[in-house]
C-alpha cells in the first residue's frame, strides 16, 4: 500500500494541489524563473506585490512584505524595530529563528517560562522602565501543539503598555474559524500587532515568509530589515503557489475543516488505544514515550509498517521527553488515519510503551 507521510508540515495538503501546482506553472511561464535581484533593485513584479496585498487581507492586516523565508521574517524584525532603550520579553520554548533574530537586536532581553502568565507579569514589570517592550511567542509550538493563551498575553500587554509579537508557521490556514491562525481562534485579531509567518508549512510548502501588521511597521521593515534587503526576492512559482493557496484558503474553509476532523479522529483513537498525546485539537500530535531509544526503535518499526514518522528526544526536546512528533493533515484519508493507529498500536505492544 505503499508509505504514508505523518511528519510533514503539509498541512492542508496544498503542496499537491492541482492548482496550486498549474498556478505554480503558470507563474513560472509567465513571470519567469527568479528576478536575479533583491526586492528593491528589479526584484519586485506585480505578483509580489498583490500577494503582499493578499496576507494583508487575509489577516486583516494593513499591510505586509515578504521574506525569502519566515527564518529570514524572524532574522530581520528585532534588530529593525527594536532600540538598545527597548525591551524584548520571549517565551523559552520560541523557535530558534525567534531567539537568533532577538539575538541580532540590541534591545534589553526577557525570557519568560513557557506560557507562564505569573513570569510573564513579573518580567513585563521589571521592562516597565525601558522605552517600548515587545512580547514575543509561538502561536503554537511545534514540539508540543499547545497554543499560546494569547487571551492572556494581549492582557498583560495591555496593563503594562507592551506589543504583541506572534509567529504563526503552525498556525497560518488552519487555527480558526476561518484558518487566520491562533489570533482568530483566540478572538484578539485586534490585539496582535505583528504576525510572522511561513508560505513553506500549510500554504503550499515550498517557501517564503513574511511579517504582515501596521503600515509604518511595514514600510520601516523595507526601508531597515537586512535579509529583506540583502537577499534575493522570491522566484515567481513560489510566489503563484502561495497565491493560489490563499485562493482557495479565502474562498473556503472546507479543507481546513476536514484536516481538523482527521485530527479529532487521530487523537481520540490514540488515546483509547492507551497513548498520550501532547496538546489539544492541533494536527501536530506527539506520542509521549518519555524514552529516547524507544521513540527512534518504534518510528522504525512503524516505516517497516509504511508509516513514516519521525522520533525526537533530547537536546530537541527535553531530557526524558522523547516523542514520536505525527502531524495530521487534510490528504489523509480515514484509512490512512487508521492504518497509522494500527500500527502504533501494534509497535507499542511489541516495544512495551502499551500494556
Ligand atoms: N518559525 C517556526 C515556529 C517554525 O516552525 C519554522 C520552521 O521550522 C520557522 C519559523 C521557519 O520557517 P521557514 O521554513 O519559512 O524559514
Amino acid at each position: 500500500a505503499g508509505i504514508i507521510n505523518f511528519c510533514a508540515n503539509n498541512y492542508l495538503g496544498l503542496s499537491s494541489h492541482p492548482e496550486v501546482i498549474r498556478a505554480a506553472v503558470e507563474a513560472l511561464e509567465k513571470f519567469g524563473a527568479g528576478l536575479s535581484s533583491v526586492r528593491f533593485i528589479c526584484g519586485t513584479q506585480s505578483i509580489h506585490k498583490d500577494l503582499e496585498e493578499k496576507i494583508a487581507r487575509f489577516h486583516q492586516r494593513e499591510d505586509a512584505i515578504l521574506y525569502a523565508s519566515c527564518f529570514d521574517a524572524n532574522a530581520g524584525i528585532f534588530e529593525a524595530l527594536l532600540t538598545p532603550e527597548d525591551a524584548v520579553l520571549s517565551d523559552e520554548l520560541n523557535h530558534a529563528s525567534i531567539i537568533d533574530g532577538i539575538r541580532l537586536c540590541k534591545a534589553n532581553k526577557y525570557r519568560y517560562k513557557h506560557m507562564d502568565m505569573q513570569d510573564l507579569e513579573a518580567k513585563l514589570k521589571e521592562a516597565q522602565k525601558h522605552r517600548l517592550r515587545l512580547v514575543a511567542t509561538d502561536g503554537a509550538f511545534s514540539m508540543d501543539g499547545d497554543i499560546a493563551p494569547l487571551r492572556e498575553i494581549c492582557q498583560l500587554a495591555q496593563k503594562y503598555d507592551a506589543l504583541v509579537f506572534i509567529d504563526e508557521c503552525h498556525a497560518t490556514g488552519f487555527l480558526g474559524p476561518n484558518g487566520r491562525g491562533t489570533d482568530e481562534l483566540l478572538g484578539v485579531m485586534d490585539k496582535v500587532t505583528i504576525i510572522n509567518s511561513t508560505l513553506g508549512k500549510a500554504l503550499g510548502g515550498a517557501a517564503g515568509g513574511y511579517t504582515t501588521g501596521p503600515k509604518p511597521l511595514i514600510d520601516l521593515l523595507r526601508q531597515r530589515s537586512r535579509p529583506y534587503l540583502f537577499s534575493n526576492s522570491l522566484p515567481p512559482a513560489v510566489v503563484g503557489c502561495a497565491s493560489k493557496a490563499l485562493d482557495l484558503l479565502m474562498e473556503s474553509n472546507a479543507i481546513a475543516q476536514s484536516m481538523a476532523a482527521k485530527t479529532q479522529r487521530f487523537r481520540s483513537k490514540m488515546t483509547a488505544a492507551g497513548f498520550t498525546i501532547s496538546g489539544k485539537d492541533h494536527p501536530i500530535c506527539p506520542v509521549m514515550l518519555g524514552d529516547a531509544r524507544l521513540a527512534s526503535v518504534m518510528a522504525e518499526d512503524m516505516l517497516k509498517r509504511g508509516i513514516y514518522v519521525i522520533g525526537f528526544s533530547y537536546p530537541v526536546v527535553p531530557k526524558g521527553k522523547a516523542r514520536i512528533r505525527v502531524q495530521i493533515s487534510a490528504v489523509h484519508s480515514d484509512e490512512d488515519i487508521d492504518r497509522c493507529v494500527d500500527a502504533f498500536t501494534e509497535v507499542g505492544r511489541k516495544h512495551g510503551a502499551l500494556p
